[in-house]
């Protein structure tokens, strides 16, 4: 009976080493050990056996029995470890797969106008200034000078709270802000977002960003002025672009002008874009109007300044040649990915 036990165990000690010799995975191991020790294995099958098995060849069989089970144990670890690290457990992870690339998020082309547009004016020693986007009458227009029957403060054109208070609709109440907050000399730019009652189309829509500049010190003229959105021009979109003003109307500064970018498609050439004018209306600008420095606390015997401001949709649409205005609040990816 022992010597048929021997024999039997024998003969699965040589297949436990030739099976985790062949297995190639961790589950290969893992099918080798149920193989010979699992509750149907070939060794566990030979446990009833050992009742039969006479008294005195007892400790010889239970022997042979825990070499079979400590050789499946070497094996198995040997074959671990030819294995390597990664055939240790079956949840492992394989290294030598390609990484899982996350995509990569880009600026919104706004951010990036407005990112751009801050660098340049830093450069020339603006600083950025912010401000809220509710605002009062005061700010928006009592201080700027904008007489009481202005268009612009009709409930049809703004966004009013019950309160009185309401939507900013320019950029100009930083300037305000600004003035009031510190004395002069003063040089800043202000991003951020207006708000107009409009219909939204290909060119309107009822927010929209706004850059303001604004420079006040002793002895600032027009000249001042005009060199700074050349530079501005220059940068922005390229070294060949010339500007011209035009006079123009605006509450808050005096004298006030529109300036225009040789147009940045043609050439200024004329084409489709500038409506075959060769010119790209962009900015409204001026001189601060003493009014509003007055309206500050700040002597306009004393100081002078001049202000600006552009949309941020209108430079980016015109540099990246985008076609719609709504394009920049749809979150379409495949918009926003190509910058
Ligand atoms: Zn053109």
């Amino acid at each position: 009976m022992l010597n048929e036990l021997l024999e039997k165990l024998n003969k699965i000690s040589a297949a436990v080493e030739k099976e985790f010799a062949a297995a190639s995975s961790a589950a290969e191991i893992e099918n080798a050990k149920v193989k010979f020790t699992g509750r149907n294995g070939s060794i566990t099958a030979l446990a009833p056996m050992m009742g039969k098995i006479p008294k005195e060849d007892k400790p010889a069989a239970g022997k042979a029995f825990n070499e079979a089970k400590a050789l499946v144990a070497k094996c198995m670890e040997e074959a671990k470890e030819r294995l390597g690290e990664s055939a240790s457990s079956a949840e492992s992870v394989d290294v030598t797969l390609p990484g899982r690339k996350w995509p990569m998020g880009t600026q919104h082309p706004v951010t990036k106008t407005i990112d751009e547009c801050c660098a340049i004016f830093r450069r020339m020693g603006f600083t950025v200034a912010a401000g809220p986007e509710i605002e009062t009458v005061a700010n928006c227009f009592d201080k700027l000078n904008a007489p009481i029957d202005h268009p612009s403060r009709d409930p049809k054109d703004t966004f009013y709270f019950d309160d009185g208070r309401l939507m900013r609709t320019q950029t100009s109440t930083v300037q305000i802000r600004t003035m009031l907050a510190q004395k002069p000399p003063i040089r800043i730019v202000s991003p951020g977002r207006c708000f107009r009652r409009d219909t939204p189309d290909a060119t309107h829509g009822v927010h929209f960003h706004q850059i303001e500049g604004l420079y006040v010190d002793r002895h600032v003229t027009l000249a001042d002025l005009k060199s700074t959105l050349k530079a501005f021009a220059n940068e922005f979109f390229g070294e060949g672009v010339t500007i011209r003003m035009r006079p123009h109307f605006f509450p808050f500064t005096e004298p006030s002008a529109e300036c225009d970018f040789s147009c940045v498609m043609c050439g200024g050439k004329g084409c489709r874009v500038c409506k075959n004018s060769g010119w790209l209306e962009i900015l409204g600008c001026g001189m601060v109007n003493p009014n509003v420095l007055r309206n500050v606390d700040i002597d306009p015997e004393e100081w002078q300044g001049f202000a600006f401001g552009m949309g941020i949709e209108r430079l980016t649409m015109l540099k990246y040649r985008i076609g719609d205005l709504r394009l920049f609040s749809e979150n379409d990816f495949r918009f926003l990915k190509q910058f």
